[in-house]
């Protein structure tokens, strides 16, 4: 039997999940992802590894089978560039998680994980820099990011009808802004704390010092690093909370501090040249970690400045060994 079965564990949270699963040794798994194998950011022989396209109904059967707990990491997905250029396909992410919980529900699957996003809070509550946290109420009433984020929250309330109508039982976690090793890094699909680190590592190889940072840089985020995702999302899988919750750093920054930061730990100040025109998304946004904290008695607590020194370090590696021509070994 396949007791767990991470959904996406190609991409980057979804490997980093797998990984933390098997090392406690305890479970059988089932990775499953739409990528061919050799795209994957972690593989592991002893796992069951299957490639399917979980937005068609029957790999969804495929992917369930036997299983007792599923996490649904699975989307069409990438940074600010990628969501704004891309929002017919962000909104077909709403295939696959359908299309799981059908074949989860069918399976009589015990309990089934959702990974949503701060994207599906209100955008008139992010237009200034100097930001409120988000609450897990000020979802409502609803304008989240257009495409991306009207997905995710629709597919959080089909999870929540899922529970209330046929008594199955999910738990939904929004991440704010995730990053670390093992991820995209360029591409276009990556994130802004990936982006910077790969843009600092390129001036700092090729010796032109400037860098280009989209916006004026002074809007802001918190950024969560992977350990402190997946602790928190195994956390709440294995509880009782039953209500979207926030998974996210409360540690606010401006992306030209994540710059200076990204700068002190590669030993280099760049010239910063802003283009006003590229996507920025909201001009701010913060988790509030109150329910959090009374629910599960923690949050995250990894700092920018520790997560930041793993992660440019990864990139680092990964650029260099791939501009050396040798095969980019991920795991
Ligand atoms: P990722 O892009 O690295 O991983 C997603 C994986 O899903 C990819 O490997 C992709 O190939 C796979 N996938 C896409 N379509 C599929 C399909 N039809 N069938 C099977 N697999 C498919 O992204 P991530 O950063 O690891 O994000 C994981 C989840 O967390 C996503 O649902 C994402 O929306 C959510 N999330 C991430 C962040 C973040 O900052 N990384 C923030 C909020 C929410």
């Amino acid at each position: 039997m396949t007791e767990v079965v991470v959904c996406g564990a190609g991409g980057f949270i979804g490997g980093h999940l797998i990984a933390d699963l098997r090392r406690e040794g305890r479970f059988t798994l089932r990775a499953v992802d739409v990528k061919p194998m050799d795209e994957w950011f972690q593989v592991f022989d002893d796992v069951d590894n299957r490639v399917l396209d979980l937005s068609e109904r029957d790999a969804c059967r495929e992917a369930v089978a036997g299983s007792r707990y599923i996490f649904n990491l699975a989307a069409d997905m990438g940074g600010m560039g990628f969501i704004e250029a891309n929002k017919a396909l962000c909104m077909l992410s709403v295939l696959i998680n359908t299309h799981l919980l059908l074949a989860a529900r069918e399976e009589g699957v015990e309990r089934y994980f959702f990974a949503s996003s701060a994207c599906v809070y209100a955008a008139e509550k992010q237009t200034s820099t100097d930001v409120q946290a988000l609450r897990e109420e000020d979802a409502y009433p609803a304008m989240p990011e257009d495409g991306y984020g009207w997905e995710k929250l629709f597919s959080e309330r089909m999870c929540r009808h899922f529970t209330e109508d046929f008594g199955f039982a999910t738990r939904i976690a929004r991440y704010h802004n995730v990053y670390g090793p093992n991820g995209t890094y360029d591409g276009g699909r990556e994130k802004a704390p990936a982006a910077i680190c790969r843009k600092v590592i390129e001036a700092k190889l090729s010796g032109n010092h400037q860098i280009e940072i989209w916006g004026d840089g002074e809007q802001t985020r918190s950024f969560m690093f992977v350990d402190d995702c997946i602790y928190g999302s195994r956390m709440l899988m294995d509880s009782d909370v039953t209500e979207p919750i926030n998974i996210g750093s409360h540690q606010l920054v401006t992306i030209n501090e994540l710059v200076s930061i990204v700068e002190e730990i590669a030993g280099v100040r760049l010239e910063r040249n802003y283009n006003l025109d590229a996507p920025q998304g909201v001009r701010g946004r913060n988790s509030d970690n109150t329910l959090i904290n009374e629910r599960l008695g923690w949050e995250p607590a990894i700092t920018l400045e520790d997560g930041l020194e793993k992660t440019y370090a990864w990139i680092y590696d990964a650029m260099v060994e791939s501009a050396s021509g040798r095969t980019l070994t991920r795991a």
